[in-house]
């Protein structure tokens, strides 16, 4: 392994424990500049950087290279991409040593997959999750008994992970208090489809079985990517039926309700849509606020509330990207030793901070409405009359008309070099389709969320 390859093997891995503004922050032009005699170097763009990696990183980076390659004994930062073979000078850390950040990522439990960090305690409540919280409380103390599959549904980072997981986890912790132990078992759908894939090629798909038809709480996470697996479509139906059978908790989460998965056996969307759907929303100014607030007691630092009010006036649509601005806010405030005012909070944020709308691009049009509908581009622009790729066809031939404004015959000709007559129709029954139909209107606006990143 190159140098190259082992670094980006490594920043891989530290993506998936760490928020992606902190890897931004802090990873964004790193290299491994050397290695020699058990000793890494890696070049870093500041003395900033250097020393919040050194301070906070350090542990972390050191396990997963030993992981990758336990030769390396030793980890030295460098500042910019000259290869430095003498040891540095030690200099004063710009920051106080503090202890390494506690990743909480590390500690996931081996066995259920649950990550100790999502709670119901510290899940903050408002009438655009409230539903959804209330049927994960009441599933949390009958599981089996009250919603029998919980299907819960929702944009990019507005909780749905870590409702699921509160549940999983207040199982958990009822089971041990009451020595009657539950086998609970958390699995990103993405994760489900390649163990069942890895078991089918291995022959081990009935050991699999056996041990996932064992658990009492089941909660699979993420079910649109479910979508055109066929096989695994089919062995989830079977262990659904099993658990169903059996009283045994299901707990499932997608980004769109389960109407809207395309190419999903409708044996399999009917079972989902047989206990409680809930969907979460988004959160109002206020409850933004809310997060916010206890974000910042649980990282133990305090802003104004004029700047907590800009931050959550700024990030309306997604609690991750409001979890990272806290967290460079509170990264900068730490390290200035200094409260934060608004200009400096202002500067920080202004990436992260939504400008006017992204213009899409007929590209990614095209790619999105595929990728909700299941299809291959290649089928959307084919010949083929089949109602599956002629209702997505037409709304891409809508959106192009009315997100980018393309005349009809341009968008005729993108398609087989039909005339504006095709593109005039399609736009037409779109349009009045969305009136019409409340579930053709809820995918379209998935599919603009989708768009335009929301
Ligand atoms: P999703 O699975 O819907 O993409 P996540 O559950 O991963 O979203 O949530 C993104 C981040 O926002 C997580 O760090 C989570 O703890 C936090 N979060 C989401 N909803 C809430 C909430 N209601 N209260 C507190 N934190 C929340
Ligand atoms: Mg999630």
């Amino acid at each position: 392994m190159t140098n190259e390859e082992l670094w980006q093997t490594v920043l891989a891995q530290i993506q998936l424990v760490i928020s992606p503004a902190n890897f931004a922050t802090w990873f964004k032009q790193t290299a491994i500049v050397s290695q020699k005699d058990g000793e890494m170097i890696v070049s870093v763009p500041n003395s900033f950087s250097r020393e919040w990696l050194k301070n906070k990183y350090h542990k972390l980076i050191t396990k997963i290279i030993n992981d990758q390659d336990n030769r390396i004994k030793e980890i030295k930062y460098t500042i910019g991409s000259v290869v430095q073979t003498t040891p540095e000078k030690k200099t004063n850390p710009a920051v106080p040593t503090t202890e390494q950040l506690d990743f909480q990522e590390l500690k996931i439990d081996k066995e259920t997959n649950l990550n100790p960090r999502y709670l119901f305690d510290n899940f903050v409540v408002g009438s655009f999750n409230e539903l959804a919280h209330a049927a994960a409380t009441a599933v949390a103390k009958n599981p089996g008994e009250t919603y029998n599959p919980l299907f819960i549904y929702g944009g990019v980072g507005l909780g749905k992970t870590h409702l699921l997981q509160a549940v999983g986890n207040e199982v958990s912790r009822n089971s041990d208090r009451n020595s009657d132990k539950k086998s609970i078992k958390y699995l990103p759908a993405e994760r489900f489809v390649s163990e069942i894939v890895g078991a089918i090629r291995n022959h081990q798909i009935e050991s699999l079985k056996t041990k996932l038809q064992k658990t009492d709480i089941l909660i699979l996470d993420d079910v649109q990517f479910l979508a055109g697996k066929e096989k695994t479509q089919e062995e989830f139906f079977h262990l659904f039926n099993a658990l169903y059978e059996k009283n045994k908790q299901i707990i499932l989460s997608s980004d769109r309700p389960p109407k809207a998965i395309a190419s999903l056996a409708e044996r399999l969307r009917s079972r989902f849509e047989g206990g409680l759907i809930a969907d979460i929303s988004f959160p109002d100014l206020e409850t933004r606020m809310a997060i916010l607030k206890t974000k910042a007691v649980e990282k133990n630092i305090e802003f104004n509330d004029e700047i907590i009010n800009y931050v959550a006036a700024s990030i309306q649509k997604n609690i991750r990207e409001l979890e990272g601005a806290l967290n460079r806010l509170s990264t900068h405030q730490k390290i200035s030793g200094q409260p934060l005012t608004l200009e400096i909070a202002k500067e920080l944020l202004g990436s992260l901070v939504a400008g006017p709308p992204k213009i899409s691009s007929p590209k990614k049009i095209v790619q999105v409405v595929s990728d909700f509908y299941d299809l291959r581009e290649k089928e959307v622009f084919g010949i083929t009359r089949k109602k599956e790729v002629v209702k997505p066809r037409q709304i891409i031939m809508f959106l192009l008309r009315e997100e980018l404004k393309y005349s009809f015959p341009a968008i005729g000709r993108m398609f087989q070099g039909k005339d504006h007559t095709t593109a005039i129709h399609a736009f037409k029954k779109i349009k009045k389709g969305v009136g019409e139909n409340e579930d053709l209107a809820e995918e379209i606006s998935l599919i603009k969320r989708k768009l335009y990143g929301l």
